[in-house]
C-alpha cells in the first residue's frame, strides 16, 4: 500500500504490475466488505470528491459515487447541461472552480482525447494538490473500466487467490470497434501485463493493421513501458475462427458518436460477422467467459440469450465489480493527497 505514488490516474500505460496488484487487492478487501453489508467506510470522512462528466455515462458515473459514498466522502456532481459551461466557461475553469470549493479529487469525462491530461497538468503548475481520475477520454483511455477487467477476470480464473499472473498466456478476444474503444486501449494494457495475449477481431475499418504495434508504439508523455514482459497483439477478421482458442471474450459497442464517416457496409452485415451469439461461442470447447463494458446493444454486437441465459456472461459482475474498484482508486489517491488513513 505504501508504495503506491500515481497522484492522478490517468491512463494504465504508467502502471506497473505492483500498481495493477495494489488497486486489485484493495478493492478486493472492499469487495468483502461491502457483501457483509458492512455500513459505509469512514476513510474519506471530511474529504470532497467532483464528478465532472462532460459526456454522458451510467455505470461509471454512478459507480464512482457509489465508491466515494461508501468511503463517507461529500460528493458534488457536475452537469454540463445545468452548469456555467453554456455561458462560455472552459473546462479547465470548471475544474479550477471546484478545486477553489476544496475538491480533493476530480472524477472527468470528456468526449475529447487528453482533456483530463490537460487539466491535470494546469493544476500541477498552479501547484494545487487536487488529483485527476479520468473516467474515459474520448477514444483513449478508460483506467477505471480496464481495472476493473482485470479484477474481473482475476477473479474469475483465480478465485480462491486472486492471482492476476494466472491470466499468462491466456487468449483474450476483443471484439469489435477497436479504433474508437478506450476501454479497447485500457483493457490492453491490463491484461497484456500479466502477459494475456490479445487477439482483436473486427473488420479493417475498425482495427487497422497498425493496431497489431499498438503496444509498442509512442504514447501519452512518451512514458517508458514500466513492464517489459507484456503480452502480445494479433488482429483477426474472423470471429469464427478465433473464438475457438480464446480463453475469455470481450465484445464492445460500435462507437457511433466517434465515427465521422461511414465504416461499415451496414450494421447488419457487421452483426452478422462480428455479434456474439451462442451459435458463434459453441465453435469454442470451453464455457469462456464474456464480458462487455456497456452499454449493450443486444443483437448487433452481442445476442440477447448470451446476455440472459449464459451462465459465464459476466457483465453483471463488471458492474458489481466496479464500486470496489473505484473505491479502491478513490481511496489510493487520497492516501497521496491526505496521507495514509486507516480503511
Ligand atoms: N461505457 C464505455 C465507455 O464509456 C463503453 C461504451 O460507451 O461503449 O467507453
Amino acid at each position: 500500500m505504501n508504495s503506491w505514488h500515481h497522484k492522478h490516474i490517468l491512463t494504465l500505460e504508467n502502471f506497473s504490475k505492483e500498481d495493477f496488484k495494489i488497486v486489485i487487492e484493495l478493492a478486493h478487501k472492499f469487495n468483502s466488505l461491502n457483501s457483509f453489508e458492512i455500513e459505509n467506510l469512514p476513510s474519506l470522512k471530511g474529504s470532497l470528491i467532483t464528478s465532472l462528466f462532460f459526456e454522458p455515462s451510467t455505470r461509471t458515473k454512478n459507480s464512482f459515487e457509489l465508491a466515494a459514498k461508501r468511503l463517507s466522502a461529500d460528493f458534488l456532481s457536475f452537469h454540463p447541461s445545468s452548469s456555467s459551461l453554456s455561458k462560455g466557461e472552459t473546462c479547465l475553469d470548471t475544474a479550477r472552480t471546484y478545486c477553489s470549493m476544496g475538491s480533493s479529487i476530480l472524477i472527468i469525462r470528456h468526449s475529447l482525447n487528453n482533456i483530463p491530461f490537460e487539466i491535470a497538468k494546469n493544476l500541477d503548475s498552479l501547484g494545487l494538490k487536487t488529483s485527476v481520475l479520468n473516467a474515459g477520454d474520448g477514444f483513449h483511455s478508460h483506467p477505471s473500466q480496464g481495472l476493473l477487467d482485470l479484477y474481473t477476470l482475476t477473479k474469475f480464473f483465480s478465485p480462491t487467490n486472486l492471482d492476476p499472473n494466472i491470466l499468462l498466456k491466456k487468449t483474450i478476444l476483443i471484439i469489435g470497434d477497436i479504433l474508437h474503444s478506450r476501454v479497447a486501449r485500457s483493457n490492453i494494457w491490463s491484461l497484456s501485463a500479466f502477459g494475456a495475449n490479445i487477439v482483436l477481431c473486427g473488420p479493417k475499418t475498425l482495427i487497422p493493421d497498425e493496431f497489431a504495434n499498438f503496444l509498442s508504439s509512442k504514447h501519452q508523455d512518451e512514458i517508458e513501458d514500466p513492464i517489459r514482459d507484456r503480452g502480445k497483439i494479433t488482429i483477426s477478421r474472423s470471429l469464427e475462427q478465433s473464438i475457438k482458442n480464446a480463453d475469455a471474450v470481450i465484445t464492445l459497442r460500435l462507437q457511433k458518436e466517434r465515427m465521422k464517416t461511414n465504416l461499415l457496409n451496414s450494421v447488419k452485415s457487421y452483426s452478422d460477422d462480428y455479434c456474439l451469439t451462442t451459435q458463434k461461442l459453441d465453435l469454442c470447447d470451453k464455457e469462456i467467459p464474456v464480458l462487455h463494458p456497456g452499454p449493450i446493444n443486444r443483437e448487433v454486437e452481442i445476442s440477447s440469450q448470451i446476455v440472459d441465459s449464459y451462465s459465464n456472461c459476466l457483465i453483471n459482475d463488471q458492474v458489481a465489480n466496479g464500486v470496489p474498484v473505484r473505491m479502491a482508486l478513490l481511496y489510493l489517491l487520497s492516501t497521496v493527497n491526505l496521507g495514509f488513513r486507516a480503511i
